[in-house]
């Protein structure tokens, strides 16, 4: 690792999700065998090689195997869009963490759903555990306790801003399920608990894009996420995208 890459981030660094503001599986049961592993990716600025997993960084090519080229450019292998160096995002290393999604309120069964609204049986929860972060149950539970934000592979659809679609695979029609979720910011003012205990503030100006939790600089059509699902019967059907 070269010192500028130290300076900036270490390798291999260790991010936190902080424990969820209670045990959403303690109120709702019916919730525990609809939980799904998401692998967060934690992208930041670094000097990833090919041997990282990384954004913005080089790619591992076989020595053997000769580099993509477009017959029908002449000159560098340039894409046109790429301008200027606004257009690319800022090299950043992954530092994978797992933690749990859970369903969005509006895939779940009618009955659960309606059990998730009844706001009686969230009496158990005093809202001093939450009041910082959302004005009611519902909201809570929408933005700081079902779908973890960011960059992750894995886990349950983000809907927002729009309402659940069907995601059938178009070869097999199998419900396609997520893969890979490019974010355009790790959280947002509505789910700051969402933001390790590493990113917590600190004295001194803030690290490169760490101000709005982009530090990718990618911005996905105003702020949005680009979700790609994979049909779980083969991965050699076409992906579904989603983007929202
Ligand atoms: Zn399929």
């Amino acid at each position: 690792m070269s010192a500028a890459a130290g300076s900036i981030t270490a390798r291999n660094a260790i991010f936190t999700t902080p424990t969820r503001p209670f045990d959403v599986t303690a109120l709702f049961p019916q919730l525990a065998p609809l939980a799904r592993t998401t692998t967060r990716l934690h992208p930041r600025p670094g000097a990833p090689t090919v041997h990282d997993s990384s954004v913005g960084g080089p790619l591992l090519w076989p020595a053997d195997e000769p580099w993509p080229y477009c017959d029908v450019l002449d000159g560098p292998h340039e894409p046109p869009i790429v301008q200027d160096g606004w257009y690319l995002p800022e090299p950043c290393l992954f530092s994978p963490e797992q933690v749990t999604d859970y369903p969005h309120p509006m895939e779940l069964d009618n009955e659960l759903r309606g059990r998730l609204e009844d706001m009686s049986r969230w009496a158990a929860i005093d809202p001093a555990q939450y009041n910082v972060c959302a004005y009611d149950p519902g909201e809570l539970y929408l933005t700081n306790l079902c779908t973890a934000p960011g960059w992750k592979t894995g886990g349950w659809t983000r809907w927002s801003p729009g309402d659940p679609v069907d995601r059938a695979c178009p070869e097999c029609g199998t419900e396609a399920v997520p893969l890979l979720t490019i974010a355009s910011s790790e959280w947002d003012g509505g789910s700051a608990t969402w933001i390790a205990e590493e990113d917590r503030p600190t004295p001194g100006p803030p690290p490169l894009g760490a101000r709005d939790g982009d530090f990718t600089l990618i911005d996905i059509a105003g702020g949005n996420n680009l979700q790609l699902h994979v049909c779980p019967s083969s991965p050699y059907h076409p992906h579904v995208e989603l983007l929202q």
